[in-house]
């Protein structure tokens, strides 16, 4: 045993050897303890805050990066070196940390005339990005995970992930303030039309200007009633708490097409500063469970619209069904378990509107479903007058009247009725002169 020991020692090749081995053990000994300083070091200087794509705050916070980055390209056009600017260098620092690579979104919006327009947003793309706030460092990475889809919307999971050191923690509060105080301000006169993809609501384009109650005219006192009665509910959370009555109120504005449903639902969230959340019954691919699921999970301060509810049980649904279309698979029970369920504390005002109120199986139209009914008729003399003069001034009044005097005892809806004085818009005698242009119209 001691010669082989002997011979070992001996060899110098064997020592040589035994000599690397050491060396190589030690490197990676030292490597691991330098990454696990690293390791602890980032986790003792560094914290992040990471904002997943499901969460409310994750399209502010993008907004308001991308805000920041406008804003930090302005501000390094503007200035000049001289004169030993201290800002300017700032200026040039942050106008070099601004994102290079930005996605873009596109919001697309129509407006109530039929046109379109569309809007684009820089937002920082998928990577990493160095931004300034105040005195603060921060790394903005933005990931996406192709992998894992977001159950609730089907689209990629992503997150955004703030990172700065330890002792500037307190830029997250600030941050996220800021972005929600943004964003709210941005719809802030104005009203953001949701609609439903998959089990969530989604805002429909750009918010809109808000509609103004006294363009849209009622027959004398049905505006005044509507808003009185919604403003009341509103006011008496606390009654249906006490009493443990969902705190919900349907409303069903019936009448012929074209009497001003839905532009009177849309002034009337204007008047109140609340959204408003679309929902078409007869939407491809629309359950019981999602329906549910979906007025359950409104957004707070907003007016549920369910448009033309009869189509969605009517003979129309009935016929596409036999000819094999997929349609909305919406039973009728389902919407009324839907209504009925939303037995929370969270207010709800449901809009439901309809062409024909007497296709509606009166399940749906019972107190508790629909509290309150009313009919937006076709023109009446008062509405006819009152647009009138809209459109072409107090003095014109007299005219208003030999106008709504001619049209008496015809049905003329209030659309076909701004239809008219837009052609006309030049001329109130002219509009008089081809009244009958409107009965032709039938
Ligand atoms: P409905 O929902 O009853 O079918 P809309 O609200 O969609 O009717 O109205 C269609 C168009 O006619 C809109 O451009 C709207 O401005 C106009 N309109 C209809 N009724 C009125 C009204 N009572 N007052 C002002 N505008 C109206």
């Amino acid at each position: 045993m001691d010669t082989v020991a002997a011979a070992i020692s001996g060899n110098p090749y064997f020592s040589a050897g035994f000599g690397l081995l050491g060396v190589g053990a030690g490197l990676a000994v030292l490597r691991q303890g330098a990454r696990r300083g690293a390791d602890l070091l980032r986790r003792q200087l560094l914290v992040s805050m990471e904002i997943p794509s499901h969460d409310k705050s994750y399209q502010w916070v993008l907004g308001w990066l991308s805000r920041r980055g406008a804003e930090a390209i302005r501000a390094a056009g503007a200035g000049a070196p001289g004169g030993g600017d201290a800002s300017w260098a700032r200026r040039r620092l942050m106008a070099a940390l601004t994102p290079r690579h930005v996605a873009v979104q596109t919001s697309y919006k129509q407006h109530d005339n039929g046109s379109v327009s569309t809007d684009f947003t820089m937002v920082p793309g998928q990577g990493k990005h160095v931004i300034m706030y105040g005195r603060a460092l921060l790394q903005v990475e933005r990931q996406r995970n192709a992998k894992m889809l977001d159950i609730q919307s089907a689209t990629p999971f992503e997150t955004v992930t703030l990172t700065t050191l330890s002792r500037d923690r307190a830029v997250f509060s600030r941050i996220l303030a800021e972005a929600r105080a943004m964003a709210l301000a941005q719809n802030e006169g104005r009203t953001v039309l949701y609609t439903s993809f998959g089990p969530e609501w989604r805002p429909l384009g750009l918010p809109r200007k808000r509609r103004l109650l006294r363009s849209v005219v009622l027959d004398r006192g049905v505006s005044e009633a509507i808003v009185a009665d919604v403003r009341e509910f509103i006011a008496n959370g606390q009654w249906y708490d006490d009493r443990g009555i969902p705190y919900r109120r349907g409303y069903l504005l019936h009448g012929p097409p074209g009497s001003g449903k839905t532009s009177f639902i849309q002034a009337l969230a204007g008047e109140l500063g609340y959204n408003i959340c679309i929902l078409n019954l007869s939407e491809r691919g629309l359950t019981d469970d999602r329906l549910g699921h979906l007025l359950t999970v409104a957004p707070e301060r907003s007016l549920l619209l369910l448009e033309d509810v009869d189509a969605a049980f009517g003979r129309a649904r009935q016929l596409s069904d036999q000819g094999g279309f997929q349609q909305s698979m919406v039973t009728f029970s389902g919407l009324l378990n839907a209504l009925d369920g939303v037995a929370s504390s969270d207010e709800r005002i449901i809009f439901m509107t309809t062409n024909h109120l007497d296709r509606l199986d009166p399940a749906l139209v019972r107190p508790g479903r629909v509290d309150v009914k009313v009919l937006l008729a076709n023109a009446s003399p008062h509405q006819i007058r009152t647009m009138f003069v809209r459109f072409y001034g107090a003095d014109h009044a007299d005219l208003a009247r030999r106008f709504a005097d001619a049209l008496r005892g015809c049905s003329v809806s209030t659309a076909q009725l701004q239809g008219h004085f837009v052609v006309h818009k030049k001329d109130a005698q002219c509009a008089l002169d081809n009244v009958g242009a409107l009965l032709a119209e039938k």
